[in-house]
């Protein structure tokens, strides 16, 4: 009889334990380590861009851009690259390890071409300087400083992807790079909070 009162008293705070979680709550897949499973989201992970096509961000810091892909340009010309907004002299990064090519044209300023091992290229213009000689970098390594040499309104740096060897819209890859990363911290943040607060009702 006391056995069963006991098994019935456990019974109850389960239930009522059961109806307080609240049901929105999902913990993530791997529980142990989340921000892990939050790290593998990347253009390649989606499979947008094909492989290879994960990149750091250009410029780790911080910057503004939208997708700007085909808009017009003077002399009939159209976008071919994402323009990333920030400060002068704030520090752009490889994204992907590489040999960097630094070269001064009329319309990019102080430019640079970064050929990764694949095959990959990416265009940089507009540096206020660079950082080194052209040489081999290893990806998040900083390459020059955000500047509006060429023809260029304000300091930005304008940044064109080449996966495989063929241009094309470096909106996802550069917003899997900087933006995703920022809204999954906040994301992990939150779940944290919500993970410590389904503890608690233990
Ligand atoms: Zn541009």
């Amino acid at each position: 009889m006391g056995s069963r009162l006991q098994f019935l008293t456990v019974l109850t705070a389960v239930v009522a334990v059961t109806a307080i979680v609240p049901t929105t709550f999902s913990p993530p897949a791997s529980a142990a380590s989340p921000a892990a499973a939050y790290q593998l989201i990347t253009a390649a992970a989606t499979g947008a861009l094909g492989a290879d096509s994960a990149i750091a961000c250009p410029i780790p810091s911080g910057s503004e851009f939208v997708d700007s892909w085909g808009a017009g340009r003077s002399g009939g010309r159209r976008h071919e690259g994402v323009d990333m907004i920030a400060d002068r002299n704030t520090p752009v990064a490889a994204v992907q390890s590489g040999d960097i090519s630094f070269k001064q044209n009329r319309l990019g300023g102080n430019a640079a071409w970064l050929t990764s091992p694949s095959g990959n290229t990416f265009y940089y213009a507009h540096f206020d300087r660079f950082e080194g000689e052209s040489r081999f970098v290893t990806q998040g390594e900083v390459i020059g400083y955000v500047g509006s040499t060429g023809n260029a309104k304000g300091p930005h740096l304008h940044f064109e992807t080449h996966f495989g060897g063929t241009v094309g819209n470096p909106y996802a890859a550069t917003y899997a790079a900087c933006v995703e990363p920022v809204l999954d911290a906040t994301q992990i943040q939150a779940d944290t909070k919500r993970f410590e607060g389904h503890v608690a009702v233990r």
